[in-house]
């Protein structure tokens, strides 16, 4: 990609209306741009991370045995009264009329929809488990929108839902799902911690929040400082092991950690003090199983083994994708900008031609250019070369491949890492080979 034919603004001044640093590095480094209050438009470079983030978690869900479905955004309040949400659920709900006179609604979850779904093909028990997932917009009218992607009105969330015959299986589904979170998280090099949470007006008796910690987050959290060094993700390999994904699951949240709603201060207090940890933190994943809330609500039931019917179990279980970017951002960033993770970065690397024009640098960075294809950023731009570093600070690609008439009459490219600032006077070969990992 051309910057200087690329739709990628960037903003010298600090936005006023933004308080927390991803907010500010979001509008700044032209990730997003707010349309109305809680709702945002994604220019090209947040696009291609929110994209990233949407496949790391596609990934993980399939490998866990989820399914991807789409359901629509726009949802019939008929489907609500049966499970006798519609009125319950407040102002937080979109409410719409359509031309024939219809509620509808801008769906904020799709328990409902889900379960309709499920109920019009489940013939027997032998359709079970299954666990469906999408990833589509949701909408949920927040009193106070803030933090830009954060909390937001209009957002992209992963929400799967799970089916099974007995409560042990349900379970089963819950650690599933339970695991594919953390290493969800791990990919995206986020420090998630499992911690035990409400269930809410979702129902339900067993529920996880995923945390990550972080100053600005909105929940008080506690928690053992064992969870800082351990790598939890890489416990459970096989999905179907069913005791080893119980005894990994009941090692993992053996450790104490709670968020201010669930917080035991006897059990907190219990820990040797240096191992007590307190902070804040930004809810990126909710699960919850909730047994047969929606089922027996709203009339699914299949014909179990020995033909009498059975009721099915559900949980359902959330990844704020959306949130995830404004996360992803206040873990990594530096008084410069952003610092994407590899795994996320809307690009791996910009060239940077400091001598626009030259034959030689010209030449290095189309070279570097079309080698990396789509996953470079050229800064072909006629401007200073610290007009160049900013940007390319701003923006947070992990390399910086800067092509100077010195270096690049030697054949020789800098380097520079973005998350450590170190640089290295590499060939164009060498170059090419780091950048691609
Ligand atoms: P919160 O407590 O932050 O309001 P929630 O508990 O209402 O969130 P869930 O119903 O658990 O949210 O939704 C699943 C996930 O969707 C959350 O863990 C969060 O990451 C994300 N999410 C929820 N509300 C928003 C929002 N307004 N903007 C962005 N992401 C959101
Ligand atoms: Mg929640």
């Amino acid at each position: 990609m051309r910057l200087s034919r690329a739709f990628l603004p960037t903003l010298k001044e600090t936005p006023a209306e933004a308080t927390i640093v991803s907010h500010r590095l979001m509008l700044r480094a032209g990730l997003v741009r707010q349309t109305s209050a809680g709702i945002y438009a994604w220019l090209p470079l947040g696009w291609r991370v929110l994209q990233r983030v949407s496949q790391i978690v596609r990934e993980e869900q399939d490998r866990a045995g989820a399914q991807e479905v789409l359901m629509p955004t726009i949802q019939s309040a008929e489907l609500w009264r049966q499970s006798g949400r519609y009125d319950g659920y407040g102002k937080e709900m979109l409410r719409l009329i359509d031309r024939h006179d219809r509620e509808m609604l801008y769906g904020p979850t799709n328990e409902e929809m889900i379960t309709d779904i499920f109920r019009s093909y489940a013939k027997s028990y032998r359709d079970l488990p299954r666990n469906l997932y999408h990833i589509q917009w949701k909408f949920r009218d927040e009193v106070r929108p803030r933090f830009g992607v954060m909390r937001g009105r209009e957002f992209l969330m992963k929400d799967a839902y799970s089916f099974d015959i007995t409560a042990e299986a349900a379970q089963h589904a819950y650690r599933q799902m339970f695991f594919a979170y953390l290493r969800t998280f791990q990919r995206l090099g986020l420090k998630a911690v499992p911690m035990r949470a409400d269930t809410g007006p979702i129902g339900g008796n067993l529920s996880h929040e995923f945390i990550v910690l972080a100053e600005t987050g909105e929940s008080a959290v506690f928690f053992d400082s064992a969870f800082e060094a351990s790598d939890w993700a890489g416990t459970v390999t096989d999905y179907d092991d069913i005791p080893a994904l119980k005894s990994g699951f009941d090692q993992v949240t053996a450790m104490y950690a709670a968020t201010d709603e669930m917080h035991d201060a006897a059990a907190f207090e219990a820990l040797p003090a240096e191992r007590r940890r307190e902070g804040r933190g930004i809810e990126v994943g909710h699960i919850f199983y909730f047994g047969t809330k929606y089922s027996a609500a709203m009339g699914l039931s299949v014909p179990g083994q020995d033909g009498k019917p059975v009721i099915p179990e559900m949980g359902s279980y959330g990844i704020g994708v959306s949130r995830l970017v404004g996360a992803l951002i206040e873990a990594n960033h530096d008084e410069a900008g952003i610092i994407w993770p590899d795994s996320v970065a809307p690009y791996a690397a910009a060239i940077l031609n400091l001598k626009q024009g030259d034959a030689s640098t010209d030449a290095i960075c189309e070279q570097l250019h079309t080698a990396l294809g789509d996953n470079a950023v050229y800064d072909d731009r006629s401007e200073r070369a610290g007009v160049k570093f900013a940007d390319a600070d701003l923006m947070g690609f992990p390399w910086q491949a800067i092509v100077g008439p010195r270096g690049a009459a030697n054949g020789v490219v800098e380097l520079k890492r973005r998350a450590t600032g170190e640089r290295v006077e590499v060939s164009v070969e060498e170059a090419l080979a780091r950048i691609r990992g």
